[in-house]
């Protein structure tokens, strides 16, 4: 029961505080919710690149898996071609072959194309080219340079 003017002022002060408090916390709410507002528009555009980029990743991993099933039947095909042609080589000269093949970092034989060697990239001298063109057409000859099989063709450059 306010019974003084005193009081009455204290009240009135009190008020007056309150009112103040009550603006302060409306004010609180208003951000509270207009950061609620911008952080559930962010949830539904990261929501939305999440679907894009897992879409994105599946259609890449298709296309790795089709190109895996390609490599794997070309893997296949060409052993197959590679045992017939296997099979009409000579063991000998078959045996050469994978021995420098492992030696020389999976290729044993090389084409000779313009005097040069596919296989070290090196270009035959005279001497060793007029060796080459002097050799027998089915006989073995190789690189002075990295021990390579050479492949002699029309292009060979002798
Ligand atoms: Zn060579």
């Amino acid at each position: 029961m306010v019974t003084s003017p005193k009081d009455l002022e204290n009240l009135q002060r009190e008020i007056a505080s309150l009112a103040k408090r009550q603006g302060d916390l409306e004010d609180v709410v208003l951000e509270i919710m207009e950061r609620r507002e911008s952080a559930q528009s962010r949830v539904t555009e990261l929501t939305e690149r999440l679907g894009s980029v897992e879409a994105r990743i599946a259609e890449v991993t298709e296309r790795r898996d089709a190109a895996a099933a390609e490599i794997d039947a070309e893997t296949a095909t060409l052993a197959k071609e590679r045992a017939v042609v296997a099979g009409s080589v000579p063991d000998s000269l078959l045996a050469l072959y994978e021995k420098l093949r492992a030696q020389r970092g999976g290729v044993g034989a090389a084409r000779l194309y313009q005097r040069r060697c596919e296989g070290c990239q090196l270009e035959l001298n005279i001497t060793e080219a007029n060796e080459v063109k002097a050799a027998e057409p089915d006989a073995v000859v190789r690189c002075e340079n990295c021990g390579r099989i050479l492949v002699r063709t029309s292009e060979s450059g002798l």
